[in-house]
């Protein structure tokens, strides 16, 4: 007998069943929307050419060995990481009071910031969005914080409930941990105008909460690196602390690398140092020190001036693919006299669009047009095509009527 056999078989995965029924069904025209990653128009991943380029200069370099990396990473990535998103002049840097680690993609900047702030934040309360990415709420419950929602997306609108947020925020415990993501909200598209922005800046900084931002789309959004920074950079700009998980999955393609950055504003020198020493304590016992080859193709990226340009061309040329994807499927289902208003589909920002169908519509569209998405009706508008979005707008066309 096995000493392993009262182990329970864990609950489905939600996301996981969707793929897993996209992947067993065998019509041709099947299609996956389910799945948070950038697709060519032909329905490809997309290896970008700088990065390419950077890796064959990487294996070209006698110099470029296998070894550790220290603890926190590789220093220049994590020089040029803070500066991405923290911009070019930014004061916090030039005073010396951030602290910036290679961490394991987005999800393990979360983490590591996490079980930081479990381990030295008195106020254990995190808040997040309702609804947010599906992660968050493991990611902060397994490093011991206690998470709990602030209203964020109104049904009836399709939009921002503003009003909602900013009473959820103003009534949370003085010190409580709040996440915003930077831009490009997963699930719902919808993002806060810069106006909001500097109202939510100022609950969060007056009640004395602690901002997280989750930056995983920076670039995505716009196509701009520096207009997806805005809001966290205005939260920087008033010298106050907050911290910063950045991923560089979506916005130079490097999903499978797991690469990206923890990043802690503090509000001294004297502060960060310890900070960082605490992080050092964080990420040992978890993976010693993370891997190489990621954080070498971002730091040759971003450290020449030349590839950076084709970067951020490349990156835009993502986003604008995206954008127009929305302004065809709205066109696409304005043309079949579709009931309702669907102006939120070229509304929403990034990679998602919150369709507002609901689990039997979107149960429906799996099973008679083979289309897949997760059940609260979000759709990767990154994995639809000029051919594809005929399909998708019949399918929500029967869908709601
Ligand atoms: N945050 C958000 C909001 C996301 O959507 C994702 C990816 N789906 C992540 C973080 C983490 O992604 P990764 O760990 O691949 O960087």
């Amino acid at each position: 007998d096995s000493i392993l056999s009262n182990v329970l078989p864990a609950p489905e995965d939600p996301v996981l069943s969707v793929i897993f029924a996209c992947r067993d069904d065998p019509c041709p025209v099947k299609l996956n929307l389910s799945v948070g990653a950038y697709q060519t128009e032909e329905g490809k991943p997309l290896v970008l050419e700088v990065v390419r380029k950077a890796e064959q200069q990487l294996a070209n370099d006698l110099y470029c060995d296998k070894g550790y990396l220290p603890i926190d990473g590789l220093a220049d990535f994590n020089k040029f990481s803070a500066k991405l998103i923290l911009g070019d002049d930014s004061h916090a840097v030039k005073e010396n009071r951030v602290v910036t680690i290679q961490c394991l993609s987005g999800t393990g900047s979360l983490r590591v910031g996490a079980e930081f702030l479990a381990k030295h934040h008195q106020q254990r309360v995190i808040f997040v969005p309702n609804p947010t990415w599906g992660n968050h709420p493991f990611i902060f419950t397994l490093a011991g914080l206690s998470v709990e929602y602030f209203r964020y997306y109104d049904p009836h609108t399709r939009g921002l409930d503003f009003e909602g947020m900013l009473e959820d925020l103003g009534a949370a415990p003085s010190g409580a941990l709040v996440v915003l993501q930077a831009c490009a909200h997963n699930p719902t598209g919808i993002d806060p105008t810069l106006e909001q922005w500097e109202q939510i800046r100022q609950i969060v900084r007056s009640k004395g909460l602690l901002p997280f931002f989750d930056n995983a789309y920076q670039g995505f959004a716009s196509g701009n690196l520096d207009s997806d920074a805005q809001s966290v950079r205005m939260f920087v700009a008033d010298g106050g602390e907050c911290l910063i998980a950045q991923s560089f999955a979506k916005n130079m393609g490097l999903y499978g690398e797991r690469i990206g950055a923890l990043t802690i504003v503090c509000t001294s020198e004297g502060v960060a140092r310890k900070v960082k020493s605490q992080l050092l304590l964080v990420v040992r016992p978890m993976y010693l020190t993370p891997p190489i080859h990621g954080a070498s193709i971002v730091t040759t990226i971003l450290k020449n001036s030349d590839m950076y340009k084709d970067w951020t061309i490349e990156l835009k040329g993502m986003a604008d693919r995206i954008i127009s994807m929305r302004q065809q499927l709205y066109e696409a289902i304005q043309a079949r006299g579709t009931p309702g208003d669907w102006s939120h589909i070229i509304k929403q920002i990034g990679m998602f669009s919150f369709t507002g169908l609901n689990e039997k519509q979107v149960r429906m569209m799996a099973k008679e047009y083979h289309i897949y998405m997760t059940y609260d009706g979000r759709i990767s508008m990154a994995g639809l095509s000029s051919k594809t979005v005929p399909q998708l707008a019949d399918a929500i066309h029967a869908a709601v009527t």
